[in-house]
């Protein structure tokens, strides 16, 4: 029962007289039932929940922290607290496989709250920030005090990502005795609970040429604890197809949509005849759109030759947060642009997520029974501008607003109402 065992180690934050208001009279309304059959509906928005398939106006009914009913037409009469999401989008509370939040030790670490559960996202992954010196900085600090849902993917470099900075562009395995399976997987081994994986970057300027040999420690420490292995491509010294050969059904790629060099694309736009078969052996493609790897050019010809991602992943952090990520949401909202239906873009951020990696069954799903983990948004019409990380705009239609959050059964602000703290 990871969930619960974890759930002890949170701070346990109730929902504000503040955030009530902020929320306003109209979309929150608290009831004076003390005996009502739920604490919480969320009341006619159009619930799209692709991991039951369902796409169409329903009510969430939540009592204490897991999903009580899903249903058209609950009465309100029949719970305690109302959140009136009539116009607006309900999701899974999403999960995003590549965040950052070692705040304050990887130098692009931010806080996980504004960026995460305030955002929609009640499950995130910090993909690599920590290594075995530093993991257990990030499960005191932060792991068992945020109220985001931090799972972790810890860095075959001991160091972590404690190197790297706009001022120092020195990568973690550039010393390649810092890249110590010994230390990680008995790192792994005593935080079963909240690591999910190893990750290793491969980028030239954090591994040198010596990729492949980087990617086989991180291999023997995957293979040794039977968890996936997290690979950061692109720029690297290798070619990607020697890279690919040597992951495993299960095996995560991130960056996957980044444009040249050490991308999925040959130098005539074609999708490489290794990365079709490492899909079709297994490996998972994930965005990760972060500060240098998401070309909307890449992905415009990847989705034209019928190739999707996985999953999706934002890869927020300190340079990237104030553009050109923002937010999951907004990442999402890119792939809306280039064609993909609301449907799947959710089963990539909240359904697929919870399938890639080893988290506590409940997660990414509104079935009656799970953790009430709900996102709210709204699908804003008009004109927006998307720019990816080569500074490639987009003009797009619609956009994805977190409005408000569900985790466990309690409510939390959006990226327009702060996080009820303390
Ligand atoms: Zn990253």
């Amino acid at each position: 029962m990871p969930i619960r065992t974890r759930r002890t180690f949170l701070r346990r934050t109730a929902v504000g007289s503040s955030l009530v208001c902020s929320l306003g009279a109209d979309l929150l309304r608290a009831q004076t039932r003390p005996r009502a059959r739920y604490d919480l509906l969320i009341r006619g928005g159009r619930v799209v929940d692709p991991s039951q398939a369902i796409s169409a106006e329903r009510d969430v009914a939540i009592s204490g922290h897991t999903i009580a009913r899903l249903a058209p037409n609950i009465p309100e009469t029949e719970a305690r607290q109302v959140l009136d999401a009539r116009g607006r989008i309900v999701t899974p509370g999403l999960i995003d496989i590549h965040v950052h939040v070692y705040d304050g030790v990887a130098p692009l670490g931010i806080p996980a709250d504004p960026n995460c559960i305030a955002k929609g996202v009640t499950t995130a992954v910090d993909a690599g920030s920590a290594g075995a010196h530093t993991f257990p900085g990030l499960r005191k600090y932060v792991i068992n005090v945020v109220d985001t849902r931090v799972y972790a993917l810890l860095n075959i470099s001991v160091v972590g990502q404690s190197t790297v900075s706009l001022d120092n562009p020195h990568g973690e395995l550039l010393d390649l005795r810092y890249a110590n399976p010994k230390l990680a997987i008995r790192t792994i081994e005593r935080n079963r609970d909240v690591i999910l994986g190893v990750k290793v970057r491969l980028t030239r300027n954090i591994a040198g040429d010596r990729d492949l040999e980087a990617l086989k420690l991180a291999r023997e420490a995957s293979d040794a604890v039977q968890l996936p292995l997290m690979v950061h491509i692109g720029g690297t010294y290798s070619p990607l197809p020697l890279i690919l050969g040597m992951l495993k059904k299960g095996d995560v790629v991130t960056h996957s949509f980044r444009g040249a060099p050490g991308g999925i694309l040959d130098d005539r736009g074609r999708i490489l005849k290794e990365v079709r078969k490492a899909v079709a052996d297994g490996v998972h493609l994930d965005v990760g759109h972060g500060a240098g790897s998401f070309s909307f050019d890449t992905a415009e010809k990847a989705l034209a030759q019928e190739l999707l991602p996985g999953t999706i992943s934002s890869d927020v952090h300190q340079f990237n947060v104030n553009g050109p990520v923002f937010d999951l949401a907004t990442t999402l909202s890119k792939f809306l642009h280039l064609g993909m239906t609301l449907e799947q873009v959710v089963e990539r951020a909240a359904t697929n997520p919870a399938n890639t990696f080893g988290f506590p069954k409940g997660l990414g799903t509104l079935r009656e029974g799970a953790e009430a983990d709900v996102a709210v948004f709204s699908l804003n019409q008009g004109r927006f501008e998307f720019v990816d990380s080569l500074r490639q705009k987009r003009v797009g239609t619609q956009k994805l607003v977190p409005v408000a959050t569900v985790k466990a059964g309690k409510i939390y602000g959006s990226a327009s109402i702060p996080v009820v703290t303390g």
